[in-house]
C-alpha cells in the first residue's frame, strides 16, 4: 500500500510553493485539457492535483496549497481521510456494484439508518439514495408532487439547486447556469429571499417571509403548492444567511397550507455550519431534506430523507437509478459520518468560525471594500463592494481570488453578482493552516485593494 493513499499523515500539512502557480507541469496538462475537454466545463484554478490530504492539496509541480474550498464543501472530513480510504478499499475489494434495486446490500440500508438519526426531527423517516445533488433535488420534487397531489414548487432569488433541466429551472442565476439551455421546466415560482445585507433596513425575518408568501398566495395559490424548496443558508448564491425568523415562518406557512418544507442542505449539511444540519440553528424540522456534497468524504452520493409517510407515497419502482447508493460510496459515507461523530467536526466548524470571523471583520474595517462578512461555522463569506456603496465589485473579487491562488491558497467565489469570496475549509484543517491562509488573504487585499 502506498503512503499516498493513507490520508493526511502522508501529506505534510503546510503551504509550500516550489514553482510559480501554475507550474510547468500544470501548464502542460492545461494545454492537454484545453485540447481534449469541452470548454463549457469551467475552471477555478489551473493547477493539476497529484495528491491531497487533510487541508492541503499537492500539485503535479510539488506545490502544497492550503485548501479553503474542500472541492466545494465535499471533503469536510479532510481529503483522503484515513477511515474513508480504509472503508473504500475494503468495499471495492469485496464488490463494486450490484444495483441496489436488483440485489441489495447492507451499506445502503445503514446509510439510510444514519440519515434518520442525524437529520432534524425525531419523527419516523425514510431515505432514498442517488448520485448527485441535482438528482436528489429532482427526486425531492417528484416525492413532494406525488405525496401532495400538487404541482407548484416555490424557490427563492439567488437559489442554486443544480444544472439538470428541472434543477436549472429551480436555480436562479442565468450566467453561467441557464444561458442558452432552455426551455425550462414549468410550475416553478420564484419569490424574494431574505438577504439582510441587501434588504431594506428593518425587514425582519418574519416580514421577509410575509413578503415572499404574499406573492405565493397571490400568484400561485396556497392550495397549489407541493413544496417550498430552500437552502437554509444559500451556497452558490453567496452564503446568504436569512434573517432570524425567516425559515421558521416559511416552515409554519407550509404546515398550515399543506405544502412540504423541503430543505436543500446539500452544501450546508454534514457539520458544515456547526450543527449536523443548518436548519437546526432555528429548530426548523423539514418535511424533506436533500443531502450530498459532504456526505461521503469525496465519493459521489446524495440522498432525500423525509417523513416516512411522504417517502412511502411513491409507488414501488417510482424512485431509483442504476448507481444510486453505490456500495463504495455508501461505505465512504458510513466512514465519513463515524469520523464526524468521533472527531466532533460540528464543534470543529464552530471553532473555524471563531477564528475566521474576527479576522475578516478586522479586514473589513481596514479595507472599506468588504460590505458584509457573514456565514456560520465553516461556511463563511465576504461580499466585496465599491468603497462607501453596496455596489458589487466582481472584478476586485476575481483579482483577490487570483492573488490567493498565486500564493497557494484555494479560495472560491460565489454570488449572483460574482462579488462574494467564500471559504469552505475542510473541518479538520489545522489552526496554523487556517491562520496562514488568512494572512495570505490579508496580503492579497493589501496588494489589490490597498489595505494597510
Ligand atoms: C451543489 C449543490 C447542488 C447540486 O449538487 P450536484 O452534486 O452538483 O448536482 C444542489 N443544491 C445545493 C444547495 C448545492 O450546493
Amino acid at each position: 500500500m502506498t503512503d499516498v493513499l493513507t490520508g493526511p499523515a502522508s501529506v505534510t500539512q503546510e503551504r509550500r510553493l516550489v514553482t510559480e502557480v501554475p507550474g510547468p507541469r500544470s501548464r502542460e496538462l492545461l494545454e492537454r485539457r484545453t485540447a481534449a475537454v469541452a470548454s463549457g466545463v469551467g475552471l477555478t484554478l489551473p493547477v493539476f492535483v497529484e495528491r491531497a490530504g487533510g487541508g492541503v492539496v499537492v500539485d503535479v509541480d510539488g506545490n502544497s496549497l492550503i485548501d479553503l474550498g474542500s472541492g466545494i464543501a465535499v471533503v469536510s472530513v479532510g481529503n483522503a481521510a484515513p477511515r474513508v480510504v480504509e472503508a473504500v478499499q475494503a468495499q471495492v475489494a469485496a464488490f463494486t456494484h450490484t444495483c441496489f434495486m436488483v440485489t441489495p446490500y447492507e451499506g445502503y440500508v445503514a446509510v439510510c439508518e444514519e440519515l434518520s438519526r442525524v437529520t432534524p426531527g425525531d419523527h419516523a423517516k425514510k431515505s432514498a439514495l442517488f448520485n448527485s445533488g441535482a438528482e436528489a433535488v429532482e427526486n425531492a420534487v417528484k416525492i413532494a408532487r406525488h405525496a401532495t397531489g400538487r404541482q407548484a414548487i416555490v424557490v427563492f432569488d439567488h437559489a442554486y439547486h443544480g444544472r439538470t433541466n428541472l434543477t436549472m429551472a429551480l436555480t436562479a442565476k442565468n450566467m453561467p447556469y441557464k444561458q442558452g439551455f432552455g426551455p425550462f421546466a414549468t410550475e416553478v415560482y420564484r419569490v424574494p429571499m431574505s438577504y439582510p445585507y441587501r434588504d431594506e433596513p428593518g425587514l425582519t425575518g418574519p416580514k421577509a417571509a410575509a413578503r415572499a408568501l404574499a406573492l405565493v398566495e397571490a400568484q400561485v395559490g396556497a392550495g397549489n403548492v407541493a413544496g417550498v424548496l430552500i437552502e437554509p443558508i444559500q451556497g452558490e448564491g453567496g452564503f446568504v444567511v436569512p434573517a432570524e425568523g425567516f425559515l421558521p415562518a416559511i416552515a409554519d406557512w407550509c404546515r398550515a397550507s399543506g405544502a412540504l418544507f423541503v430543505a436543500d442542505e446539500i452544501q450546508t449539511g454534514f457539520c458544515r455550519t456547526g450543527d449536523w444540519f443548518a436548519c437546526e440553528a432555528e429548530g426548523v424540522v423539514p418535511d424533506l431534506i436533500t443531502t450530498a456534497k459532504g456526505i461521503a468524504g469525496g465519493l459521489p452520493l446524495a440522498a432525500v430523507t423525509g417523513r416516512a409517510e411522504l417517502m412511502d407515497a411513491v409507488h414501488s419502482g417510482g424512485l431509483g437509478g442504476t448507481y444510486g447508493g453505490n456500495p463504495v460510496a455508501c461505505a465512504a459515507a458510513l466512514a465519513t459520518i463515524q469520523t464526524m461523530r468521533e472527531q466532533d467536526l460540528a464543534g470543529a466548524a464552530r471553532a473555524i468560525e471563531a477564528t475566521m470571523l474576527p479576522r475578516l471583520r478586522a479586514l473589513q474595517e481596514r479595507t472599506g471594500v468588504i460590505g458584509d462578512v457573514r456565514g456560520r461555522g465553516a461556511m463563511i463569506a465576504i461580499e466585496l463592494v465599491r468603497p462607501g456603496t453596496s455596489e458589487p465589485d466582481a472584478e476586485l473579487t476575481g483579482r483577490i481570488a487570483r492573488a490567493c491562488h498565486a500564493q497557494g491558497v484555494v479560495v472560491l467565489t460565489a454570488g449572483t453578482y460574482g462579488n462574494v469570496l467564500r471559504f469552505l475549509p475542510p473541518l479538520v484543517i489545522g489552526e496554523h493552516l487556517l491562520t496562514e491562509a488568512l494572512d495570505v488573504l490579508d496580503a492579497a487585499f493589501a496588494q489589490e485593494a490597498g489595505a494597510r
